[in-house]
């Protein structure tokens, strides 16, 4: 699976990091051309594909490829 996020369309409102159950998600240490921290995936290998993050992101910056999609 995979987690793309979008630094050009992420404002850095931190709300997919906030929600994520499994912490998955941590601020960037780098600014982003926007001047945002943008999310950072992190241990991957716990991420339970919920789809929170994608869910609750309003700038559709975030979206999760899941193992099983088409
Ligand atoms: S899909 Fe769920 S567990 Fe995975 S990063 Fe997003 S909110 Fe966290
Ligand atoms: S919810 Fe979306 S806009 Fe907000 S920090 Fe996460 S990816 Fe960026």
């Amino acid at each position: 699976m995979k987690i793309y996020i979008n630094q050009e369309f992420c404002s850095g409102c931190g709300i997919c990091i906030e929600f994520c159950p499994k912490k998955i998600l941590i601020p960037s240490s780098s600014l982003s051309k926007k001047g945002v921290f943008p999310p950072v995936v992190n241990k991957i290998e716990e991420c339970t594909e919920c789809r929170i993050c994608e869910l609750y992101c309003s700038d559709f910056a975030i979206a999760v490829e899941g193992d099983n999609d088409e």
